[in-house]
């Protein structure tokens, strides 16, 4: 750092993203993307939007918003795009805490979440999972706070049901919930139609999974007309034009074509069940995953051991040394091709350890 930083950012300890390697690593488990290509609708209004970029893009999103309420049957006013939903998130810990209104968030969660309420100079309170690291909706009950909660959560994978989030808003009125829904589309119940419902709800999805552009940086928030007016005034206020127009084309041909995103989010999950199905007869333990990756440990191997054997081997997953769950790792559920070499590979470990 220079000695002219801010004295603010003196306790800032940066979000570290999944490591994106340059060597060549044969299978990459380890930041949740997709295994899929986009489809290639998506490569071709990409070309061709590239033709205008003389031109700034629409600072409202306008067709991108109508492709987004049509799929997810809601209004264009209740949704909000973004440079990625890190950015909605973060625009959400802008518009909703303050010195008065903590953030409130699961103990284990997204690593971005202290990131934001520390450049935002907030504070915030981590509340326990339970033991199975599900979480229960009563430690949110009056939470005195802006809520975050990741759904299914992450690195868990572990869901709540959308009868638990309304529960977790009956008792909120007065506090805004924010559902942070990244790896919905593997199996896990969207909060979205409870949108008509909630003044305080603000959903936040993204196309950096399911719709298989990690890449491109687009995601969007839906809520009340409300709640994205607030997040739009920050939007405006920072970068008004923060979806470019590859992004725009790329997400709007992307919806267009949106039963073939189903259909990989279809597969994905299959390919996860496989591999869960595998690895249980190999003696990992695991939480009930509902997202596109699953969170394990071994009882006679440990989390450290198994990820930098992998990694000798060509298959790269997520670890974190981190006390509560220094035991497990984190593997991105991808093509069965990939998965066998995973379960390969793992087998060959287990028998190297436990000989
Ligand atoms: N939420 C969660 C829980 C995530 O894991 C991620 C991906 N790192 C994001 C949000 C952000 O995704 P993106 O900015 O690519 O939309």
């Amino acid at each position: 750092m220079s000695r002219f930083l801010s004295s603010k950012f003196d306790n800032l300890e940066p979000y570290t993203p999944g490591e994106q390697p340059k060597t060549q690593i044969l299978t990459k488990l380890n930041t949740n993307e997709s295994p899929f290509p986009p489809i290639p609708e998506v490569a071709e209004a990409v070309r061709k939007a590239a033709e205008t970029l003389q031109l700034y893009p629409d600072p409202d999103s306008t067709e991108l918003r109508k492709q987004i309420a049509r799929v997810m049957e809601v209004d264009p006013d209740e949704v909000i795009c973004n440079n990625g939903s890190d950015e909605t998130l973060y625009f959400a810990f802008m518009a909703y805490c303050d010195s008065e209104r903590s953030a409130v968030f699961p103990q284990l969660t997204y690593g971005f979440y202290p990131v934001f309420a520390e450049i935002t100079g907030i504070r915030f309170r981590e509340v326990p999972l339970k033991e199975d690291f599900s979480i229960d909706p009563a430690d949110y009950y009056d939470a005195e706070g802006t809520i975050f909660i990741a759904n299914p959560n992450a690195p868990t994978g572990v869901p709540l049901s959308r009868a638990q989030i309304e529960d977790i808003l009956q008792h909120n009125p007065d506090n805004v919930l924010v559902i942070d829904e990244a790896y919905v589309d593997f199996g896990t119940e969207s909060a979205v139609p409870l949108v008509e419902k909630y003044d305080n709800l603000l959903v936040v999805q993204t196309f950096s999974k399911s719709r298989s552009m990690a890449g491109m940086r687009l995601g969007y928030g839906i809520g009340s007309k409300e709640i994205i007016a607030d997040l739009n005034a920050i939007r405006y206020s920072t970068n008004p034009y923060n979806i470019d127009r590859l992004a725009m084309a790329a997400g709007i041909a992307s919806l267009e074509h949106d039963e073939v995103n189903r259909a990989h989010c279809r597969t994905v999950m299959e390919n996860r069940e496989y591999t869960v199905r595998n690895l249980k007869e190999l003696g990992f333990e695991m939480t009930d995953s509902t997202a596109n990756f699953i969170f394990v440990r071994h009882p006679e191997v440990s989390g450290k051991t198994l990820f930098l054997r992998l990694r000798e081997r060509g298959v790269i997953i997520r670890h974190w040394d981190k006390p509560m769950i220094a035991d497990y790792n984190r593997i991105t559920i991808g093509s069965r091709e990939q998965m066998d070499i995973l379960l390969r590979e793992v087998r060959e470990v287990l028998k190297e350890e436990l000989q």
